[in-house]
C-alpha cells in the first residue's frame, strides 16, 4: 500500500485528510508535534510525533515509510495570534516548511499537496477571488502562506519539486460518523465558538465588527465543509500522480455568509439560543472573502457534497454533543 506523508495528521482538517486516504486506498502517516493537535485524532494510520525543524527526525520518517506524497497540513493557523507574534508564524510556519520542502526533495519525494489559504488573496473590493487574483495578504498568517506557495514553485524550478496548491475558504462542520471532528485550544473559530455559547460553555458569541460595508455589517465568508474539502486533497494526488503537473485551486462553493447569517441559521439547526455580544473588529480580518472560481470542480472533477451551511452546522453541532471539545 502506498503510504502519503500528513504532516499536521493530528490535527482538524489534516485528521479528516487521513480518513478519507484511508478510505481511497492509502496508508496516511501522520508526523505532528502534538502543540496544537491531538493524539487521539491519529486514528488511519501510524504516528510519528515530531517537529518539521527536526531535519533529521523527517528524514529518518522519509526513510521508514518512503512516502509517494506529501500533504502538508501542519501550521499554527489563528490570524490573531499571527499579527500579535509573526516572528512566531514565519518560524514555525515558512521555516518548518523549509525544512519539510528540502526533506521532500532530498529523499526523492516530489509530489507535494499543501494547504495554503485565501487570507493570501487579501481585501479586493467587489472583485471574484479566483487563482489569478493578485496576492495582497492583510494578514501575516496569510503572507506566511504565500511564502510557503512561492518557496513550492522556486523548488519546482529548481528540483522539479510538484505542487498543487489549495487555497482554502472557511472550513467547517465534522465527520458524520463522529470519528473526528474540529478541536483547537484556544479555539477561535466562528461555528465552534457559537455551538459553545449555545451549550453555555461560553457566556456568549463575541460578534467582531458589525460596521463592515456588507448588507448587514458583518464579515462575509465562504463555508466548506470539512468532509468536501479533504476530499479535493485526495483528488489533487491523483492529480499529481496522473501527472497533470503543479496547479493551484481555490476551495471554497461561491457562496458567501455573513456571520449573522451563520447565527441564524445555527438558531434554526440547533433550534436554541445563541447569546452574542457586538464587539469591534478583530485585527487583521477581511470584509469579504468568497471564491470566485470553480477550477476545482471543472479540472478535478470535485463535487462538494456536504457543503450546505445547515449541514455544516449539524455535522459540527453533533460531533460537540459528543463532548470531545471537553477533553
Ligand atoms: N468571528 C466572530 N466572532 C468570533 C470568531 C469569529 O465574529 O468569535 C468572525 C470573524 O471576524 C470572521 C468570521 O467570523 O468574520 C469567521 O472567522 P473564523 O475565525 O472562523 O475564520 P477566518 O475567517 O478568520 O478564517
Amino acid at each position: 500500500m502506498d503510504h502519503v506523508l500528513v504532516t499536521g495528521g493530528a490535527g482538524y482538517i489534516g485528521s479528516h485528510a487521513c480518513k478519507a486516504l484511508s478510505q481511497a486506498g492509502y496508508m496516511p502517516v501522520t508526523f505532528d508535534n502534538l502543540v496544537t493537535g491531538w493524539r487521539d485524532a491519529v486514528k488511519f494510520g501510524p504516528f510519528e510525533q515530531g517537529d518539521l525543524s527536526n531535519r533529521a527526525r523527517l528524514d529518518a520518517v522519509f526513510q521508514t515509510y518512503k512516502p509517494v506524497a506529501v500533504m502538508h497540513f501542519a501550521a499554527l493557523s489563528q490570524v490573531g495570534e499571527a499579527m500579535s507574534k509573526p516572528g512566531l508564524y514565519w518560524q514555525n510556519n515558512v521555516c518548518g516548511s523549509l525544512s519539510l520542502i528540502e526533506a521532500a526533495v532530498e529523499n526523492g519525494c516530489l509530489d507535494f499537496v499543501f494547504s495554503s489559504t485565501c487570507a493570501t488573496y487579501g481585501e479586493h473590493d467587489n472583485v471574484v477571488l479566483d487563482e489569478s487574483t493578485p496576492q495582497e495578504p492583510l494578514n501575516a498568517y496569510g503572507a506566511c502562506k504565500r511564502a510557503i506557495e512561492d518557496m513550492l514553485h522556486n523548488f519546482e524550478a529548481a528540483h522539479g519539486l510538484r505542487s498543487v496548491i489549495f487555497r482554502y475558504f472557511n472550513v467547517a462542520g465534522a465527520d458524520p460518523d463522529g470519528e473526528v471532528g474540529e478541536f483547537h485550544k484556544p479555539e477561535t473559530h466562528l461555528i465552534p465558538l457559537m455551538l459553545d455559547a449555545i451549550d453555555g460553555k461560553r457566556d456568549a458569541l463575541t460578534v467582531f465588527g458589525t460596521d463592515y460595508d456588507t448588507p448587514d455589517g458583518t464579515c462575509i465568508r465562504d463555508y466548506v465543509h470539512v468532509c468536501d474539502l479533504v476530499d479535493a486533497h485526495v483528488l489533487g494526488l491523483k492529480w499529481l500522480k496522473d501527472g497533470k503537473g503543479s496547479e493551484v485551486f481555490n476551495l471554497g462553493t461561491g457562496s458567501g455568509f455573513s456571520v449573522r447569517e451563520v447565527i441564524t441559521h445555527s438558531r434554526s439547526v440547533t433550534n436554541r439560543d445563541v447569546p452574542i455580544v457586538e464587539g469591534p473588529r478583530r485585527a487583521g480580518d477581511c470584509t469579504k472573502l468568497v471564491s470566485g472560481s470553480v477550477r476545482a470542480e471543472r479540472d478535478l472533477q470535485w463535487t462538494p457534497t456536504r457543503s450546505k451551511l445547515e449541514v455544516m452546522i449539524a455535522d459540527a453541532w453533533r460531533w460537540h454533543q459528543t463532548g470531545h471539545y471537553d477533553k
